[in-house]
């Protein structure tokens, strides 16, 4: 009897031997028995003889050749090892769920072949075909590339020359997009291009497709994957080039279970396959900007809007001058001067319900969440209050709970409400409100998007998942109504994310031929940030961004992890944490800061009081191997049982 390694999907740093009558090949999924359970699993090798007796059997081999071939492995086992993270799990993520419940691996529906493709209508710039020329001579080899083009310069353009190219070679491509929002418009544009076949890999896809898409990858018949962060794990037998587009964008870290970031992967995968990477963006995170000026990657810069659009002029409204609510007179004006000519017009808030704040005007009742740190926000539509954290939600009473009075209120603004003060001024024109709320229906983000790409003239009323990638081009003037909170907050991560929201959220004005405008709304009108995004001077801004994060030793010139513990009991909670830290401490490697526990900014979520341990250090591998001790040895701590722990490995939040 053969005897295989297994990894199983399970929450335990080690894999599992067991009997089989076949020698089974690397990457091939099995069914096994673990703990009254029978689960699917990965046989990682083969061995003569295990350090255990009494072995279990196979039950089946599900596969007749491997669903995960070496590249793709060893890619796996570097994420497991990166992020402290259990093989089991890492490979349980990476595939798609039908694959996850040992479904058979046959593909039901080839899609994706485009035939009547187009050629553009325009030439490409001078700067396009710089970018291009300059990635292609690095086509065979690892080559980091950072394409920094501002807002509308043709990025996209730039992708479809280099994955042509890559094509043209027999090559695969992979391209990694923030959101789903953009998906639909991306492939749309690689599809109606490229003579191949482009697969997308996203949530909005169903199991089948899903399957469908994970295997076209995997047997080399899709030229194109596009998807989001989730395709870094894509099997591609034949990869030659990996785009990302929007670097910057957070939605390329996972939050939750295997917390990894696709952007970061991005550069291990494109290591291991020998391949270039191409990171595009208006609005570089520091981190690539720092990985520039220490020569790890090229920047390539388009500086002009193509096809003769122009930047939108940008200017601010002091909204201490200005006491007629959330809208200023002088907004209204300009959005009446856009839509008469015709034109469309954006607001932005990045807040969805009706009204943040639920109170009593007479005694300063407040209705607040009974299981998180946290106000409920109310829903007109469907008359509740929720609560955005944990999902309670309740009807709003009608009398204060605390002195009887009928004296509830709403204050301050979402979507809905602007939506609805909106209907008032405007009452002849269409509005559409694009958040979380209006597109939870599958088919309903699509269907927002058909309504603007018509060109009719209307108000579009947005959270940030209105920020990213899409041009509309009849779209002449955007205005930004509440990032003031940006402005005040205590994360150091804060200014840089508001600037590159302010900038990507005014990149979508005036991509056509006339110049679009930006009105910024602000009670800080004299903040630094301000006098960058006025005059476009993002990297000039990045700089002195940077400069402070050097002098503060803080990321990309350090390096963090943190140690996060959740549980009912607070002091459960915050003991595990301490005994952790003692635990940290005791493996002695002093060049890794550690500090804490402290309470998260919303100790209590769901019932759950939340702490984290920070661990910082300018040495990587110090830091690194240090969580791999902690991780041997997290059997000697007690409390372990009684908390929900996990390891966030350079953290975003
Ligand atoms: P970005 O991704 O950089 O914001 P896009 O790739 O969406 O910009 O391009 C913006 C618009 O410019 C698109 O409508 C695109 O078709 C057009 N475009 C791209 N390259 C050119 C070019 N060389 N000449 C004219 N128009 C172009
Ligand atoms: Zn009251
Ligand atoms: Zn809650």
């Amino acid at each position: 009897m053969a005897i295989v390694e297994v990894a199983i999907p399970v929450p335990l740093n080690k894999t599992f031997d067991y009997l089989c009558d076949v020698e089974v090949a690397v990457g091939t999924r099995v069914r096994v028995p673990f703990i009254r359970k029978i689960v699917v699993g990965i046989v990682l090798g083969n061995k003569d003889k295990s350090d255990f007796d009494k072995l279990k059997s196979v039950e089946e081999v599900l596969d007749d050749t491997p669903i995960l071939d070496q590249p793709i492995l060893d890619f796996l086992f570097w994420s497991a090892k990166y992020y402290h993270h259990p093989i089991g799990e890492v490979i349980s993520a990476a595939l798609p769920k039908n694959l996850r419940l040992g479904k058979e691996a046959k593909i039901k529906k080839v899609t994706g072949l485009s035939i009547d493709t187009e050629k553009p209508d325009y030439k490409i710039t001078d700067e396009q075909s710089h970018a291009i020329d300059e990635i292609l001579k690095a086509q065979n080899s690892y080559h980091g590339f950072l394409l920094h083009g501002v807002t509308g310069s043709g990025k996209t353009e730039v992708y479809l020359n280099i994955t042509q190219a890559a094509l043209d070679q027999d090559k695969q491509v992979l391209v990694l997009v923030p959101e789903i929002g953009l998906t639909p418009q991306m492939v749309s544009r690689f599809e109606s291009r490229l003579e191949t076949r482009v697969v997308a890999i996203h949530s909005q896809l169903n199991e089948t497709q899903k399957l469908d898409a994970y295997l076209m990858a995997k047997n080399g018949e899709a030229g194109v994957v596009l998807g989001t962060r989730s395709a870094i794990f894509a099997p591609m037998p034949n990869l030659g080039l990996i785009i990302i587009d929007e670097e910057h964008d957070g939605s390329f870290k996972q939050q939750s279970n295997f917390r990894y970031s696709a952007r970061d992967l991005c550069f291990i995968r494109a290591k291991q396959a020998n391949i270039p990477l191409v990171l595009g963006t208006a609005t570089p995170s520091l981190e690539m900007l720092k990985n520039v000026m220490d020569k790890k990657i090229t920047r390539l810069t388009l500086t002009q809007r193509a096809g003769g659009a122009t930047m939108p002029k940008v200017s601010l409204i002091d909204m201490r001058q200005h006491f007629d609510g959330l809208l200023s007179a002088l907004l209204l004006e300009k959005m009446q001067q856009y839509l008469s000519k015709g034109k469309q017009v954006m607001l932005f808030i990045n807040r969805r319900g009706y009204a943040p704040v639920y109170y009593c005007k007479e005694c300063g009742w407040k209705a607040e969440c009974g299981r998180c740190d946290s106000g409920m926000i109310y829903h007109r539509h469907i008359n509740r209050l929720k609560c955005h954290h944990c999902g309670d939600e309740k009807i709003p009473e009608h009398t204060c709970p605390d002195c009887k009075q009928p004296s509830l209120e709403v204050l301050g603004y979402g979507t809905e409400r602007l939506e609805e003060t909106l209907s008032s001024h405007f009452s002849d024109t269409p509005i559409i409100r694009i958040d979380r709320d209006t597109t939870r229906r599958k088919k309903a983000f699509g269907e927002h998007l058909k309504q603007i790409n018509s060109g009719e003239p209307c108000i579009i009323v947005g959270t940030q998942m209105l920020a990213k990638g899409h041009d509309f081009s009849n779209l002449a003037m955007v205005g930004i109504l509440d990032t003031d909170a940006g402005l005040l907050s205590l994360d150091f991560r804060a200014t840089e994310h508001l600037a590159q929201l302010l900038i990507q959220v005014s990149g979508r004005a005036g991509r056509a031929k006339e110049q679009g405008e930006v009105v910024i709304q602000t009670r800080y009108p004299d903040h630094p940030i301000f006098s960058y995004v006025l005059s476009s001077r993002y990297t000039q801004f990045a700089s002195q961004l940077l400069k402070q994060r050097s002098s503060a030793l803080l990321p990309p010139f350090s390096h963090q992890a943190l140690l996060c513990a959740n549980a009912k009991n607070k002091q459960v909670a915050e003991d595990f944490l301490r005994e952790a830290a003692g635990l940290l401490k005791s493996i002695q490697i002093d060049v890794v800061e550690i500090w804490g526990p402290v309470a998260n900014i919303i100790e209590k979520k769901s019932d759950y009081y939340y702490f984290n341990l920070y661990l910082q250090s300018n040495d990587r591998k110090a830091l690194h191997q240090m969580l791999s001790t902690f991780n041997e040895h997290i059997d000697t701590l007690k409390l372990r049982n009684k908390v929900r722990w996990y390891l966030d490995i350079d953290p975003i939040e």
